[in-house]
């Protein structure tokens, strides 16, 4: 097959691959973009945005159901209507690309619909068309649902995050397996629409990389939105018969629902793309990159492909420093020290760095501070929906902190402070001489640094 000669090749155009090949082609490069679905990728259109939206309806339903006892009566009658159509007219307009497609094009770059397949180190094949790239490849090809192997599932009509995302109808009863930020968010968005949400979660606690603590806090969060929390357990077995479907647990249990989400985490598929061309293992859960996101000479890899945190913010971070290193300037090298992550369950999980057992497992002398957010002047101003802790992981020989969680209202909103003082390696002194606004959610932090026993 001839082959066009470019100056980039960018395979898969979710929020990394989008981010590289436009500020490429910004640049002057000509620059190939590769999408095999939609520009913009699982973000847009069947992740964070349309989840975000879905949950904000939820939140707008929980908070009118506090009004009685704080301020007089509510009556809230949910409708799924307007959930379902502005996912479809706002957030994707109707799972269509063309303003994304027309952006890119507009920024210079050449866009092909396929799927493509690196076949050497600096030639892309897709359809029957094939280009060589003459400084970069980019491979951003994010990842697909994880299915676990339970017996009987693989034959039923389960939904993955696309099915729950594309609900026009709440069903009235709703099985969620896995209960890490994917299952938990989309659970109590289903529950506080009226659904008899189950979550069944295999770990010990849910947001199983989380903090212990949070998981607990959310499981009684859940408890009280009417959602049976089941930890600890696994499937065995899943079928659907006459429109319903029912799982079999592992301690012998049934249960059954009218829709099963299966949100078990996420895969990437190296090999599909041909990464093996460069060198990485067939069985690779991960293309391995460097901190400058190289994988070979004129190779580079961005996004959830990567491993190193499957976050919009993490595809971005990274897309900036590729894009640097491509195009010879300087940049700073990656670096996940202070990598923040929110769950925006209710209350929102915050998080950043290190947890108190991944700090311990890597050999850090570690000191713990806590806070009860309910314990917090906000706390107890705000009252209903006051739950959340605040814990800090210090490194008691630096000074530092180098993990916290923030839970609670406004969670992922306090974490930005304690992001950044992660990320810069604030010392705890200087910390603890802040002055921290009265009465606000994040004076929570100054409680918590005060409980640090150093
Ligand atoms: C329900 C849900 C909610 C989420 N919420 C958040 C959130 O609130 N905040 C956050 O930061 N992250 C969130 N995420 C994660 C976020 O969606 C991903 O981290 C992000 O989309 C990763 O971007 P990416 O560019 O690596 O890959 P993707 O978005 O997966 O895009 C990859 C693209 O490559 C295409 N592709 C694959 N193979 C090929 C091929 N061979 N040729 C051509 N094209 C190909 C795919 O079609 C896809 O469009 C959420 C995820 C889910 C599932």
């Amino acid at each position: 097959m001839d082959a066009e000669t470019v100056d980039a090749v960018v395979i898969g155009m979710g929020p990394g691959g989008e981010d590289v090949a436009g500020r490429l082609a910004e640049a002057g490069l000509s620059v190939v973009g590769i999408e095999a679905e939609l520009v913009g990728g699982e973000c847009p259109y069947w992740a964070c945005i349309p989840s975000k939206m879905m949950i904000r309806a939820a939140g707008l339903l929980a908070e009118a159901r506090r009004i009685p006892g704080m301020a007089g009566a509510s009556t809230v009658t949910p409708d799924w209507a307007p959930v379902a159509e502005r996912i479809r007219a706002e957030a994707t307009d109707t799972w269509d690309d063309t303003a994304a497609v027309d952006r890119f094009v507009g920024k210079g770059g050449r866009f092909v619909r396929g799927r493509g397949t690196l076949v050497a180190p600096d030639r892309v094949e897709v359809g029957d068309q094939a280009f060589v790239a003459r400084r970069a490849v980019v491979l951003a090809t994010g990842t697909a649902p994880s299915i676990p192997p339970v017996e009987g599932l693989a034959d039923t009509p389960y939904w993955t995050n696309r099915g729950a995302i594309r609900a026009t109808e709440v069903p009235a009863r709703l099985i969620v397996m896995g209960g890490g930020p994917v299952g938990a968010e989309l659970a109590q968005v289903f529950a506080r629409f009226g659904s008899a949400v189950t979550v069944v979660e295999a770990a010990d606690h849910l947001l199983a990389l989380d903090e212990p603590e949070a998981g607990a806090v959310v499981a009684d969060a859940f408890r009280a939105d009417g959602i049976d929390v089941i930890t600890g357990v696994g499937a065995t077995q899943v079928t659907h018969a006459d429109g319903g479907f029912t799982v079999a647990l592992a301690d012998g249990r049934t249960i059954e629902s009218d829709e099963l989400l299966v949100a078990t985490g996420r895969r990437a598929d190296p090999a599909g793309l041909g990464a093996g061309v460069v060198g990485v293992a067939d069985d690779a859960r991960w293309v391995p990159v460097d901190e400058q996101l190289r994988v070979a000479d004129g190779v580079w890899a961005v996004g959830d492909l990567t491993g190193k945190g499957a976050f919009t913010h993490v595809a971005m971070y990274q897309s900036a420093i590729a894009t640097a290193d491509i195009l010879g300037q300087d940049h700073e090298p990656a670096d996940y020290a202070a990598l923040p992550r929110v769950t925006f369950t209710d209350p929102e999980v915050g998080a950043v760095g290190r947890t108190e057992a991944d700090a311990r497992d890597a050999g850090i002398d570690v000191a713990v501070g806590v806070a009860q957010v309910s314990a917090t002047i906000r706390g107890w101003i705000h009252k209903a929906d006051d739950e959340g802790i605040i814990k800090l992981v210090a490194d008691r020989s630096e000074g530092v902190l180098v993990g916290a969680t923030s839970m609670g209202p406004s969670g992922g909103e306090v974490l930005g402070l304690l992001t950044l003082a992660v990320h810069a390696r604030v010392p705890i002194t200087v910390l603890r001489t802040m002055i921290y606004a009265y009465p606000t959610f994040h004076r929570g932090v100054e409680e918590a640094l005060r409980d640090l026993d150093l």
